[in-house]
């Protein structure tokens, strides 16, 4: 089946709800496609334990504060995708599930074909919102094949349960390894590996603080004054309230990353090893983007060029919340209404709306 429309949106977790808010403020005819089954974007699959890192209306998308969570400063997950459930009802956002983009075509007559598991789509413009969850990023690390233990990445990773007793090396030193490594610091036999010692923001810091660090580095960049470094200089990893107390009992120490794995565990560089049963790697993800590949938008360091979210080589293609290459904080609750808003306004001239 062939259907036309004035914008598709690929995805439908935060991001593509957004810019659904956003292009039916303008009026525009859109529809968002969504690979999942249900609503929630990755926050259906995170560990259980997981809680955001900031309260409830500080994690809110545009026109809907998320509500707070009933004795819980920092909302869980759960309530998360509660919320984007709601949101896309309340605003009633045409969601389709489960559709997977497979790709976006440049097409002869002058719209883009976008092709789906379920029927094309011809359009005007797209934005893809397709996250970063669904690419989990490994780094090629010698002897991966030899350890015979189990590997997983932090997509996989659900609860401290499934290894109380076992020798688990947590790999990382970003947010999701100190998380877990906290999670896992009470059960099992903890070895935390960091590239450089992990670098802890003040514990008085939180998403808020981090949010108005990054809108004060936008301001300052964008009125030409000097750049204030952003978050990126205050540390890496968010004391949330797990981390902390984990720390405070000397439960998370870390040690240098080790050369290569080995049947029974790791190695470092001068042949000490430790034992493992299983290896967690918090290693980071990359953005979802293999549907854009037959537009040929790669550049030469395989990044797409983007202005704002505009793909600079498509103008009706748009990028959100991938990063701050699409906008500062984009990749977050509250940061993504500012590009989605930009997104949808720059769409609309575009279409001469
Ligand atoms: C561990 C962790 C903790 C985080 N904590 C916070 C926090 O406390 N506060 C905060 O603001 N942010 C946080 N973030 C960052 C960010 O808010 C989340 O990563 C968020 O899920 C990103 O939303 P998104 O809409 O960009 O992507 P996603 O939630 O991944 O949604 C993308 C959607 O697109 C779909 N999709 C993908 N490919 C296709 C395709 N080809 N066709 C159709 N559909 C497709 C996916 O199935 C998915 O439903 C955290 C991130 C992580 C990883």
């Amino acid at each position: 089946m062939t259907r036309t429309t004035q914008v598709v949106v690929i995805g439908g977790g935060q991001a593509g709800l957004a810019a659904g808010y956003h292009l039916r403020r303008r009026g525009l005819t859109f529809v968002i496609l969504d690979s999942q089954a249900d609503p929630g974007g990755a926050w259906q699959h995170t560990w259980d334990s997981l809680h955001l890192f900031s309260p409830a209306s500080y994690s809110s998308l545009p026109g809907w504060l998320m509500p707070p969570q009933s004795g819980e400063e920092y909302p869980d997950a759960a309530h998360v995708v509660t919320y984007l459930r709601d949101y896309e009802k309340r605003y009633g956002l045409d969601v389709r599930r489960p559709v997977r983009v497979l790709g976006v075509h440049r097409d002869a007559s002058q719209l883009l074909r976008v092709e789906t598991d379920s029927g094309t789509w011809h359009t005007q413009a797209v934005i893809s919102a397709t996250g970063t969850w669904q690419r989990p990023f490994l780094p090629a690390v010698p002897g991966r094949e030899s350890f015979g233990g189990r590997q997983l990445h932090t997509v996989e990773y659900r609860r401290p349960q499934d290894f109380a007793g076992r020798r688990v090396i947590v790999v990382g030193g970003g947010n999701s390894g100190a998380q877990i490594a906290a999670d896992l610091a009470y059960n099992t036999h903890l070895t935390w590996v960091t590239q450089r010692p992990p670098r802890f923001l003040a514990d008085d810091i939180d998403g808020r603080v981090l949010f108005d660090v990054a809108s004060a580095r936008r301001r300052a960049l964008d009125e030409g004054r000097t750049d204030t470094g952003g978050v990126a200089s205050l540390g890496d990893i968010v004391a949330v309230p797990p981390v902390r107390q984990a720390r405070e009992r000397g439960l998370l120490k870390t040690v240098p990353m080790f050369t290569r794995l080995v049947p029974g565990g790791v190695e470092w560089a001068d042949g000490t090893r430790a034992e493992a049963d299983a290896i967690i790697w918090c290693t980071g993800f990359r953005p979802a983007l293999s549907h854009l590949a037959p537009l040929q938008l790669r550049g030469r360091r395989g990044h797409i060029g983007t202005a704002g979210t505009r793909a600079v080589d498509e103008p009706r293609l748009h990028l959100l919340g991938y990063g701050d290459w699409t906008g500062p904080a984009s990749a977050t609750l509250i940061g993504v209404g500012r590009p989605a808003r930009d997104a949808a306004r720059e769409i609309a001239a575009l279409l001469g709306v």
